[in-house]
């Protein structure tokens, strides 16, 4: 994913600075040619300019030498003589005709185009005008006035039977007036400069056109210079000098160098770009891994879960298969972290952690929620059957302790399994689902797993609000006690009380007191609910001097480290003498920590606090706890007493477990008496204390201090 997305930035950052690389080179080459072509174009923009000028002025130069000739007092005065004195004329102008210098053709003709005198390259010839000059003469002459008495010249560039040629044209007029008659048809002298190739040429050299040029070809002349009818008369062309070219090359090798420079930069600039952008991801990375992920076991969080459960669940929408999602609640963990400290406690939970992991496999997405509490997802068309049998390895991997620092620690797990079915459901259901299975699971009895089924839903939402019910009441207080008096087996006389909880939950009614306690333990009061019993009780029989107290301990409390705080911290805030308190445990789960459970016991009863073994005979009793454990008295449950009248096998059995208790240096209480005929055979067995209802039901504090605090010496019944 992340190297995608790097190669996205990389591209989003590296593409637009090499388009940009591309686009500064393509730019600069575009620059310098389109300087370099600006360059030469105005070159030759200038040159053609030149050019024409370089024409018009040889026109014009050919007008003044016309202006010098014709309006002259000698040529005026021949050339409108009635005979023209033909040596005049071949000095004058017949001979300069010969060098070409100003003028290659010299021509004096009259109004009517007769020609008076003509010279051609300094030879005598008659030229019919009209034809030599291709009826252009007949043009300039006609922008001449038509007398002798204004001057005037008109000069152009015309064809002629010789090529193409400047010609200029003046009216002979003498500088000095009076000389002609005025009324004296006009008559005319005309100069033709050849424009040869050479004298082309030359004007190239003189207004420095390099290879200055005509041109037979229209399309490659660079202008086509016309005659005074607009005619075209030639094409001329030259070598450009192109002094873009020159810069171009000049230019070109620093510019080039400049933008080469500027790549690098660029490059370098997207180069850091890409590296931060890396960088930056992978903090984002990192950071998204140590959002999802928990960092102690390095599983994914319940964040994680959540996100895979959104993805998943719209997969198994679409059809993708079936959902299974499996919820594992370690038991016991919290007793680890109370009894051996964080430490190892965090150490278990990567040990656990690494085995799930390893029994889960790569395929199911396993997710650390917090504390002690897993989930698993499994996905396909085989999801329910591997989560099932994920449960049954997980509980097997439980059965065997962890070694940790030489301890063996046992923890065991309740596993809640609910399955996707096909039809979408919200992903919060399918966790509340598995959540609801998981408290089913641990109702049932630890280290076992439940399958979610829609009947649970009722029980466990009862459950919620019973427990939410029950932490208000204890909060406020609202709970009382019952004590049952226990009597002696012989005299029959109250010489103790045993401190029952009772609960009259609002709206419901009394609740019985061992879900009052199923649902403590389960929903973390427990505590809270222990302590507010043996203080009460304490407080009350405090004021009973005659009367022992016993009160019932759940074991959850017990595993608690802090317990035996608690009870030394009671008896010193209600001033009740630990010598006449006795605790009833069970002993189911005492083994869960053997070590523990008889630290615990060990230093209760250095507070001078005793221990009874509550409901023994109940089926979950075991020899070996009595030889484990040191108790110091043995409750026989009341299933046990009520079969000693049925039959004779109940008797013995009664009597076997007394002898039992007898050889481990226990005092045995009965309890559940109903009948006379009970109370008579508990005490030949060797009971020496009895409880039930034979003698009383329990009874409210208000009764019991009627009975104990005014008259200590009234036995009950
Ligand atoms: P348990 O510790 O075995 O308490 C004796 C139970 O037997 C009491 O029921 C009592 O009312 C009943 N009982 C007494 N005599 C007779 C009799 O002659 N016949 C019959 N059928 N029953 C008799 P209760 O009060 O309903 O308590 C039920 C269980 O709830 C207790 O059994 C005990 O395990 C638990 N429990 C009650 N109060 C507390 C408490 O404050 N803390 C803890 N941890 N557990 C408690
Ligand atoms: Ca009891
Ligand atoms: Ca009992």
């Amino acid at each position: 994913m992340s190297n995608r997305r790097t190669r996205r930035f990389g591209l989003s950052i590296v593409l637009p600075i090499l388009i940009a690389c591309a686009g500064a080179i393509g730019l600069a080459a575009d620059l310098i040619t389109s300087v370099s072509n600006g360059a030469n174009i105005a070159d030759h923009d200038r040159t053609r300019e030149v050019a024409q000028s370089a024409i018009a002025s040889s026109v014009e130069q050919l007008a003044n030498t016309i202006a010098d000739n014709a309006n002259w007092d000698d040529a005026a005065l021949n050339l409108y003589a009635k005979d023209i004195d033909q040596a005049f004329a071949a000095s004058a102008w017949g001979g300069p005709s010969e060098t070409g210098v100003n003028y290659d053709v010299v021509i004096a003709v009259d109004g009517n185009g007769q020609v008076l005198t003509a010279y051609h390259a300094g030879k005598s010839f008659s030229p019919d005008v009209e034809l030599y000059f291709k009826g252009g003469l007949k043009g300039l002459i006609a922008r001449l006035p038509s007398d002798a008495l204004e001057f005037k010249t008109a000069a152009s560039v015309l064809a002629t039977a010789e090529g193409p040629a400047i010609v200029a044209a003046g009216n002979l007029v003498p500088t000095t007036t009076g000389l002609v008659p005025a009324d004296t048809p006009g008559r005319y002298l005309v100069f033709a400069k050849f424009l040869t190739p050479e004298f082309i040429a030359e004007i190239g050299q003189t207004f420095v056109i390099e290879d200055f040029h005509t041109e037979p070809s229209a399309a490659r002349a660079f202008f086509t210079v016309t005659d005074i009818f607009g005619n075209p008369v030639m094409h001329l062309a030259w070598t450009d000098r192109r002094p873009g070219d020159l810069s171009n090359r000049a230019i070109s090798p620093k510019a080039w160098s400049i933008i080469l420079y500027l790549i690098v930069v660029m490059l370098a600039i997207a180069w850091l770009c890409y590296h931060e952008v890396r960088q930056v991801e992978e903090r984002q990375t990192q950071s998204h891994y140590q959002a999802t992920h928990d960092g102690l076991s390095g599983l994914p969080n319940r964040m994680r879960l959540m996100q895979y459960l959104e993805e998943t669940s719209s997969d198994t929408k679409r059809g993708d298969g079936g959902l299974t999602i499996t919820f594992v609640d370690l038991d016991g963990f919290k007793s680890v972290n109370d009894t051996y400290g964080h430490e190892t406690g965090d150490r278990l939970i990567a040990a656990v952690s690494a085995g799930f992991a390893a029994l889960a496999g790569p395929a199911a997405l396993l997710a650390r929620l917090g504390g002690d509490e897993f989930a698993v997802v499994h996905r396909g068309s085989r999801a329910a059957e591997d989560a099932r049998a994920l449960a049954q390895r997980i509980i097997q991997f439980l059965a065997e302790p962890f070694n940790l620092d030489g301890r063996a620690i046992s923890v065991g797990a309740s596993i809640g399994i609910a399955d996707c079915p096909a039809e979408a459901i919200e992903v919060c259901e399918i966790l509340r689902r598995a959540d609801v299975a998981m408290y089913q699971a641990k109702l049932a009895g630890h280290g076992g797993a439940a399958v979610y089924s829609p009947e649970m839903d009722g029980n466990h939402l009862g459950r919620r609000a019973l427990a939410a019910d029950l932490k208000a009441d204890l909060a406020a207080g609202r709970l009382r006690l019952a004590y049952q008096p226990i009597v002696d087996a012989k005299s029959h006389r109250a010489c103790a009380v045993e401190a029952l909880i009772r609960w009259d939950r609002a709206g419901h009614g009394p609740v019985r007191p061992d879900l009052v306690v199923t649902v403590a333990e389960q929903f973390g009061l427990i505590d809270e609910l222990g302590t507010f019993v043996l203080a009460t009780a304490c407080r009350a029989a405090r004021q009973w001097p005659e009367i022992r107290l016993a009160v019932n301990i759940s074991p959850a409390q017990f595993r608690n480290p802090a317990f035996v705080a608690t009870v030394a911290s009671v008896l010193q805030e209600t001033g009740f003498t630990a010598r006449r308190l006795e605790l009833e445990v069970t002993e189911t789960h005492l083994i869960d920590q053997p070590q523990r459970v008889r630290q615990s016991m060990d230093r209760i009863r250095a507070l001078g606090v005793s221990i009874a073994l509550d409901d023994f005979g109940s089926g979950h009793s075991s020899v070996a706890n009595l030889r484990q454990f040191q108790f110091d008295r043995l409750k026989v449950d009341r299933s046990l007493v009520a079969g000693i009248t049925a039959d004779l096998g109940g008797q013995t059995l009664l009597q076997a477990t007394i002898l039992l208790a007898n050889s481990f240096d226990l005092r045995v209480t009965a309890e559940g008496v109903e009948t006379e005929e009970q109370a008579i055979l508990l005490n030949l067995a060797g009971c020496d204390l009895l409880q039930g209802y034979y003698f009383s039901q329990a009874i409210d504090a208000a009764a019991a201090h009627a009975l104990f605090a005014t008259a200590p010496e009234t036995a009950a019944a």
